[in-house]
C-alpha cells in the first residue's frame, strides 16, 4: 500500500507547516472531512496552511502574473508531497476587519442582477428612455446622485461642530476645528492683525465676526507679528514694522472641508471628520441615485427600496415573477413579450440564489447592509451561499468554523448547504469545533493531542465512529460523553439592572432585565437581536451612564463609511448604582499593525523589558527599558525600524514581505541583542510561546501570573511576539479577557462578551467557563451572548431572544435559570439546552 495512490484520496506526506510533526495523511475526496483538535493543535496549519496553500500555489503557477497579483498569496507550505489534490476555494473567517466597501448585494452579486432587472424589465415613466444597468449603481457617474456623489449623505460643518465650547476665547482654541500647534497659532495671529478680538469668549463676539472667521471663502494674506500682544501688533502695523512673516488666512469651514477632501493622512482626516456633521442628502433623500434611476420601479419599488427589504421579503416579491403568476395586463403582454421573458429569467435566477441564503438563516439581512456590520460568521455563510449556486464541481472548499455565530437550530441549515456542495461533486475540508458539525462528517481528522509543540500530530483519521477508541484524543470525550453533566445550583442575583423602552434594529420598545452578580447568557437564533440588545444598547446605555466614550469611536478606514449616529432609544430604570465599571470583551482586533502584539497589549512586555534593563550588561551600558522596545529608535534595527521584515517590490508579482536582511527578523540591532537575560536575548523571548515563557519566567511572580491567565484561557500556544494582525477575532477576545482577569479583581464590574467560545474546542470551552465563574465569584457581573449550550447550561440566568430572526424576533421569549428556560415551549433554544442539563 505504502506510496501508492488510493483512488479518490488526497495523499499528504511529510507535512511540517508550523507545529506539524512530519505528518502523513490520507483523506477522501468528495466527502465532508472535519478537522478537529484543541485550539493551536495544528488544524488550520493542516487544512489551510498545507492543503489549501498547496492547491493555491499550483493554481497560481498556471495563471498570468497579472492575475496572480489579485490573490492574497499564502506562503509555500512545508510539505514533501501531496497527490490527488483538487483545486481549492477557501472560505476563511476574516482576520482583522474587512477594509473594502461592500454590501450583502455586492458580495452575493445579487445587486448586479437587480440592476439588470431594473434596466431591462423595470417600469419606466412614459417617455423615459431605457437606462443601462450601470445607471442603477450609485458607484458609477451614470447612476450617482449629482448632489452627494452617490454617498446618500452630505457632509457639512456647523458653528456648534467647529466650536464645541463657546465659552472659550479664540486664544483658548475656541475654534477646535482649526489645526493644532503652529498652524493654529498662525491663524490666530492673522486674526489679530485683521483686528479681531481673540481674548473675548466666542459667544460674546458679534455674529458678523464669528461668521466671517468660520465661513469666509476669502484667503487674505497679511503681515504677522509673532509673539506680540494685540496692542503691540496694532502699534507695529501703524509703524509699518517689518513683520515676522506674511500669513494667509483660511476660514474654519474651508480648512475642514479641504483637509477632509484632500489630505493623504488618515489621522488628519480622522481629526477633521470629528468637526463635521452629516445629513441625509436632500436631493436623493439618502437613496444615492439620480432622479431618473429612482423613477424606474419593479413590483412598485424603486431599486433602493427593494435593496432595503429583508431577503425573505425580497424572495416573496420575486416569486410570482419567477413562476409566472404575477399579474400582467394583456396589453402589456402583447406590447412587450420579450420583457416578460427577461423578467422571468432574472427573477428565477435571483430567487434560486435567495433561497440558499434563506436556507442558511440569512433571510433577515438586506442587500444594502454593509459587510463591515456583519459578523464574521454571517459573512462566511454569505460567501458559502454564493458558492452553492456557482455550479462549480470537482473543487475542494476549505472552511474555517462555519458554525461560528450560529444557533444550533441554524446549524442544521448549514449542514444542508454543505451537503449540497458535496452532492454537486465537491469536497469539503472544514475546521470545526461544533459537535453537531463533527457528527455530520464523513471523515474526521483529529489533530493533537495538545496545542503548539504539544500538538501537531494526527491522532486519528477515519470515519467518526472510530474516534471512540482513540485514548489520546481530547475530542473523543465530548463526541462520546460517558456521563450526564452534573447538576448544579444557580447563584441568586444580587440585584437587577433593568432597561426599558429599547428600540434598535429589530427591537421595538423592548424591556429587559439583567441580574447582577451572576453569569447571564443571552441566546437566540442568529439575527434574533442578541447583539442589538447586548453589544449595542446595553453597552451604550451603561457606558453613557458611567461616562465612557463607547459608541462614538468611528471605525478606522474610510470615514465616510462610518454609520450614521444611531439614536439611542431606551433607558436604565434600575440597578445602575450597583455597577461601578463596565468592560467590553469583544472580537475587535487588539491592534491593526504588526507593532502591537500579545506581549505589548497585555502589558507583560513592560515587565520583560524591565528585567532586561536590570541585567548587569544593560546597567553597565546604561540601557534603560526603552532600549528593549522595537518601537523606540535606540534599540531597534534601523533597517526595518523594528518591523522585522521589509517589503520587497517585485516587478510583475505582488509585493512580498521578506525577513529583514540586517536583523534577520529579530527586530533589534546587534548591540541590543547582546544583552541576555538567563541566556536569552529579547528577540528570543518574543519568539517564545506563552507555555515556554511560563516555564522560563517561573521565578517572576507578576509575569508568571500574567502568563498563567493566558494559558487558562487556552492561549498557551501563542508566541509572545505574535503580531496583532495574525490573531483571529476569538484569539483577540481571549487576550482581552486574560488582560482583564490578571487585573486585581475589584468587584462591581459588568463584563459584556460576544460569543467568547468562537474558535474554541469543547475542552477549551470548559476552561473558559471556569474563568468566567471566577469573575462572578469575585463579585462581578458577566453577560455573554452565546450559542454554545455548554456555557449556557453553566450560567445562572438565560435571556432567550426571538423567537425568529429579524422582524420575527426581537422579543424576550423566555428568561430564567437554565433549567426553567429549557422547559419553555416557545423557545427554540430549549431543546438544545436540555441535552446539556443534568
Ligand atoms: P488550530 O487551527 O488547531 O487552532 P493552528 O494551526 O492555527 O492551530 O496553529 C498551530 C500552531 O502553529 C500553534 O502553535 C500556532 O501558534 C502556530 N502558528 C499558527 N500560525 C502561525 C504563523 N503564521 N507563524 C508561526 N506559527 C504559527
Ligand atoms: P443576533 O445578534 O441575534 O444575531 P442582531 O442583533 O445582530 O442579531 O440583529 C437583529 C436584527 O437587526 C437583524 O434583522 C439584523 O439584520 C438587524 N441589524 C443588526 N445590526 C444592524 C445594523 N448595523 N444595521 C442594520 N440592521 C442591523
Ligand atoms: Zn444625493
Ligand atoms: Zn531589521
Amino acid at each position: 500500500m505504502k506510496g501508492r495512490q488510493l483512488p479518490g484520496m488526497v495523499r499528504v506526506r511529510g507535512a511540517r507547516e508550523h507545529n506539524l510533526k512530519n505528518v502523513d495523511l490520507d483523506i477522501p475526496r468528495d466527502a465532508l472531512v472535519v478537522f478537529t483538535g484543541v485550539s493551536g493543535s495544528g488544524k488550520s496549519s493542516l487544512a489551510f496552511g498545507t492543503l489549501y496553500a498547496e492547491a493555491q500555489r499550483r493554481y497560481l503557477e498556471s495563471v498570468s502574473p497579472y492575475a496572480r497579483r489579485l490573490f492574497h498569496q499564502m506562503p509555500v507550505p512545508q510539505v514533501d508531497e501531496i497527490d490527488g489534490l483538487p483545486p481549492a476555494v477557501a472560505l476563511q473567517q476574516q482576520r482583522g476587519s474587512p477594509t473594502t466597501r461592500s454590501s450583502v448585494g455586492s458580495v452575493t452579486t445579487l445587486s448586479n442582477s437587480l440592476r439588470m432587472l431594473y434596466s431591462r424589465a423595470g417600469d419606466y415613466p412614459s417617455g423615459q428612455e431605457l437606462l443601462y444597468a450601470e445607471s442603477f449603481s450609485p458607484n458609477t457617474p451614470e447612476g450617482a446622485c449629482p448632489e452627494c456623489h452617490g454617498l446618500g449623505r452630505v457632509y457639512e460643518v456647523t458653528e456648534r461642530s467647529m466650536v464645541p465650547d463657546d465659552s472659550l476665547t479664540i486664544r483658548e482654541r475656541a475654534v477646535a476645528a482649526w489645526p493644532p500647534a503652529w498652524h493654529g497659532q498662525n491663524l490666530r495671529d492673522i486674526l489679530v492683525t485683521l483686528g479681531y478680538d481673540v481674548d473675548t469668549p466666542w459667544r460674546d463676539l458679534p455674529k458678523k465676526d464669528r461668521d466671517w472667521i468660520l465661513y469666509t471663502e476669502e484667503t487674505p494674506t497679511v503681515p504677522v507679528y509673532a509673539g506680540l500682544t494685540p496692542q503691540e501688533t496694532r502699534q507695529a502695523l501703524r509703524r509699518k514694522d517689518p513683520p515676522s512673516y506674511q500669513g494667509t488666512f483660511t476660514g474654519a469651514r474651508k480648512y475642514v472641508l479641504q483637509t477632509f477632501a484632500n489630505t493623504e493622512s488618515a489621522s488628519m482626516k480622522k481629526r477633521v471628520a470629528r468637526y463635521m456633521v452629516s445629513n441625509e442628502c436632500p436631493v436623493c433623500r439618502g437613496k444615492r441615485l439620480r432622479a431618473e434611476s429612482l423613477s424606474v420601479t419593479f413590483a412598485g419599488h424603486d431599486i433602493t427600496d427593494i435593496s432595503r427589504l429583508p431577503l425573505a421579503r425580497l424572495a416573496q416579491t420575486m416569486r410570482p415573477y419567477a413562476d409566472g403568476s404575477a399579474k400582467v395586463s394583456a396589453k402589456e403582454r402583447a406590447a412587450h413579450p420579450e420583457k416578460l421573458i427577461v423578467t422571468q429569467r432574472i427573477a428565477q435566477d435571483v430567487l434560486a440564489r435567495l433561497d440558499v441564503l434563506l436556507d442558511l438563516g440569512l433571510g433577515y439581512l438586506t442587500l444594502d447592509r454593509s459587510t463591515p456590520t456583519l459578523s464574521p460568521g454571517e459573512l462566511q455563510r454569505l460567501r458559502l451561499a454564493t458558492q452553492v449556486r456557482s455550479n462549480l464541481f470537482g473543487v475542494v472548499y476549505v472552511l474555517d468554523e462555519p458554525s461560528a455565530g450560529l444557533h444550533p437550530a441554524d446549524t442544521v441549515a448549514l449542514l444542508r448547504a454543505m451537503d449540497r456542495l458535496k452532492a454537486s461533486g465537491n469536497s469539503l475540508f472544514v475546521v470545526e469545533h461544533a459537535l453537531d458539525v463533527i457528527r455530520h462528517a464523513d471523515w474526521i481528522v483529529d489533530v493533537g493531542p495538545a496545542a503548539g509543540e504539544g500538538g501537531g500530530a494526527v491522532l486519528y483519521s477515519g470515519a467518526p465512529d472510530g474516534l471512540r477508541d482513540v485514548a489520546a484524543s481530547q475530542t473523543r470525550r465530548y463526541l462520546f460523553p460517558d456521563a450526564a453533566p452534573p447538576a448544579r445550583t444557580v447563584r441568586e442575583p444580587a440585584g437587577w439592572l433593568k432597561l426599558a423602552g429599547i428600540t434598535r434594529n429589530n427591537l421595538h420598545g423592548l424591556d429587559a432585565a439583567f441580574p447582577l452578580g451572576v453569569l447571564t447568557t443571552v441566546t437566540g437564533v442568529s439575527g434574533s437581536g442578541k447583539s442589538s440588545l447586548v453589544s449595542q444598547v446595553l453597552v451604550e446605555l451603561v457606558g453613557r451612564a458611567l461616562g465612557h466614550e463607547v459608541a462614538a469611536e468611528p471605525e478606522e478606514g474610510d470615514e465616510l463609511d462610518r454609520p450614521a449616529e444611531l439614536p439611542l432609544e431606551g433607558r436604565i430604570v434600575a440597578g445602575l448604582e450597583q455597577v461601578r465599571r463596565m468592560v467590553r470583551v469583544d472580537q475587535k482586533p487588539i491592534g491593526r499593525t504588526p507593532r502591537s502584539n500579545l506581549a505589548t497589549y497585555t502589558g507583560l512586555f513592560d515587565h520583560v523589558r524591565k528585567l532586561f534593563a536590570a541585567t548587569k550588561t544593560a546597567k553597565a551600558r546604561r540601557y534603560d527599558a526603552g532600549r528593549f522596545s522595537f518601537n523606540v529608535a535606540k534599540g531597534r534595527c534601523d533597517n526595518c525600524e523594528g518591523e522585522g521584515f521589509v517589503m520587497v517590490e517585485l516587478l510583475f508579482l505582488p509585493s512580498v514581505y521578506a525577513p529583514c536582511p540586517v536583523c534577520a527578523g529579530a527586530r533589534y540591532n546587534a548591540k541590543t541583542l547582546e544583552v541576555t537575560y538567563r541566556e536569552r536575548n529579547i528577540a528570543e523571548v518574543l519568539g517564545m510561546t506563552v507555555d515556554a515563557a511560563w516555564e522560563f519566567f517561573a521565578d517572576e511572580p507578576a509575569l508568571h501570573r500574567a502568563l498563567d491567565v493566558l494559558r487558562e484561557v487556552g492561549l498557551g500556544y501563542l508566541r509572545l511576539g505574535q503580531p496583532a494582525t495574525e490573531l483571529s477575532g476569538g484569539e483577540a477576545q481571549r487576550i482581552k479577557l486574560a488582560t482583564e482577569l490578571q487585573r486585581a479583581s475589584r468587584g462591581d464590574t459588568l463584563y459584556v462578551l460576544d460569543e467568547p467560545t468562537t474558535g474554541l474546542h469543547p475542552a477549551d470551552v470548559e476552561r473558559l467557563i471556569v474563568q468566567l465563574q471566577k469573575l462572578v465569584d469575585a463579585g462581578n457581573t458577566v453577560v455573554a451572548v452565546e450559542h454554545d449550550m455548554r456555557v449556557v447550561a453553566a450560567s445562572d440566568w438565560v435571556v432567550d431572544i426571538g423567537p425568529g430572526a429579524g422582524e420575527e424576533g426581537g422579543t424576550v421569549v423566555a428568561a430564567g435559570p437554565p433549567a426553567q428556560v429549557a422547559r419553555s415551549k416557545a423557545s427554540r433554544t430549549a431543546p438544545y439546552l436540555r441535552r446539556f442539563l443534568g
